[in-house]
């Protein structure tokens, strides 16, 4: 059998989204090993043995499992995905306090292991503990960021792609901002097939509008039908692990320090990014109009508002 580099993906946190990411990675392949963190060790067990069945039929990943950050040694990509998950009714934000002191105990797991690593954060919410996982881990601002607005983007092209009756992958538009309540469409940059949308067939700003309202809500939507959200997260986690360990310099949406983005500073939010080996290689500047400026200004806000609470009452 030929040999594959080795490359190691930890996964912090195996319940529905760490499960699934684990899932994903191992029909992918990318990775030679993974390992299957969690403080509950028989769920661990479970997941990995589930796994471990069924790597005759996919490409023989290594998965390893059990309640120690040892096994974060040698992982080129940790992710996180522990910690609380909504319930209906709950707000991204309200999981806050938390998960911000699980983040902070299993970032301590992590550094007392690992170095040299990329951080992932998936955890809720997901923009205030990315921002705090970069204070608490000291790790350079290119190793840690979070999967951010790559899965509101993907439920984004979704939706547009049906409206347009194209493939989602003509349809270039971004969700920036908060993963959450006040994340919101970048139009002035969204184009089918190099086409804006002002000059594309169709334009109807009302349609347009509830296309955005629709993936603000479709988290909501589905816990309510399902209780969780985890296909398509996983996917998103693959996709940012093939990227990485492959160098593809995709641009993506993902949660990352702004300096001097639009005057903002010192906190993680999304903006489009071309993501490699080492991590964020370039911050992309998007032009964006007044209007949607204002709106990156009130994800800023409210992201701040949210991690100094824990900055200053400890969580
Ligand atoms: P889950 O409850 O199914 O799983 C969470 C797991 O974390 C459990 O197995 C639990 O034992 C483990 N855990 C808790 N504390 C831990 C610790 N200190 N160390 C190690 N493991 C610990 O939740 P889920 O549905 O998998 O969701 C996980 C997180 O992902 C939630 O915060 C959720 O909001 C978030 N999420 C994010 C996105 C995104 O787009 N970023 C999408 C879906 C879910």
């Amino acid at each position: 059998m030929a040999s594959k580099q080795k490359t190691k993906v930890a996964i912090v946190g195996t319940g529905f989204v760490g499960a699934t990411a684990a899932y994903a990675l191992c029909i992918d392949g990318i990775a030679s090993e993974i390992a299957l963190i969690d403080m509950d060790k028989k769920r661990a067990e479970g997941e990995a043995l589930d796994l471990i069945h069924g790597t005759l039929f996919t490409s023989n990943t290594k998965i390893t499992y059990g309640n120690t950050y040892r096994l974060c040694k040698g992982a080129d990509i940790i992710v996180i995905t522990a910690g609380a998950h909504q319930k209906e009714g709950e707000t991204r934000l309200d999981l806050v306090k938390k998960n911000a002191s699980i983040l902070q105990q299993i970032i301590a797991g992590i550094t007392a292991n690992n170095h040299q690593g990329i951080i992932i954060i998936v955890s809720n919410p997901l923009d205030v503990l990315t921002s705090l996982a970069l204070q608490w881990s000291g790790f350079p601002k290119e190793r840690v960021f979070g999967t951010g607005t790559m899965l509101d983007t993907a439920r984004f092209r979704h939706y547009l792609s049906e409206y347009y009756e194209v493939n989602p992958s003509s349809v270039h538009a971004y969700i920036l901002g908060e993963h959450g309540d006040s994340e919101f469409p970048a139009w002035s940059c969204a184009h089918v097939g190099g086409v804006p949308l002002k000059s594309f067939e169709r334009y109807n700003p009302k349609e347009l509008s509830k296309i955005a309202e629709k993936t603000r809500n479709a988290a909501y939507e589905i816990i309510a039908k399902k209780g969780a959200t985890y296909y398509a997260i996983g996917l998103v986690i693959t996709k940012l692990v093939r990227t990485i360990l492959t160098d593809q310099r995709h641009v993506l949406p993902v949660s990352c320090l702004l300096e001097n983005y639009y005057a903002i500073n010192n906190i993680c939010l999304s903006i489009p990014a071309v993501i490699g080996r080492q991590g964020i290689l370039k911050k992309i500047k998007i032009p964006l109009n007044k209007k949607e400026q204002q709106q990156l200004k009130r994800s800023a806000n409210i992201v701040k508002a949210y991690t100094q609470i824990v900055e200053k009452h400890g969580n």
